[in-house]
């Protein structure tokens, strides 16, 4: 069984006897994300599921891709100022210099935070 919600296999839930309630209860599915099962809704057929985790997974890889542009384009801007910040301090710096010495900068960013 898929869960109607995220679209990952459920998994069996053993009968036991709730630790909160001190009730016996019997066997059923869950979803391992806990998501709440809609009620009164049939189950989605396969093809639903895997339409609906194909969506999802192409909006995150969406997510993951803009926030490592985002990430990129902090890096590259800190590490330019940084490198701006070094040559103000010695104007002999030459443009090559600054640059080079901001994507050292970068380099060192990008290790840092990816
Ligand atoms: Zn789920």
């Amino acid at each position: 069984m898929i869960c109607a919600v995220c679209g990952n296999e459920m998994k069996i839930i053993p009968a036991g006897i709730s630790k909160k309630t001190g009730k016996p209860y019997t066997s059923f599915m869950a979803c391992p994300n806990k998501c709440v099962q809609p009620k009164g809704n049939p189950a989605p057929t396969p093809v639903q599921s895997f339409a609906g985790n194909l969506t999802e997974e192409a909006r995150q890889t969406h997510i993951d891709k803009a926030v490592e542009a985002k990430r990129n384009g902090i890096n590259a801007s800190v590490a330019l100022n940084n490198a701006v910040n070094l040559y103000k301090g010695d104007l002999t710096m030459t443009a090559d210099i600054v640059l080079k010495t901001a994507e050292i900068f970068l380099t060192w960013l990008d290790g840092k935070t990816k």
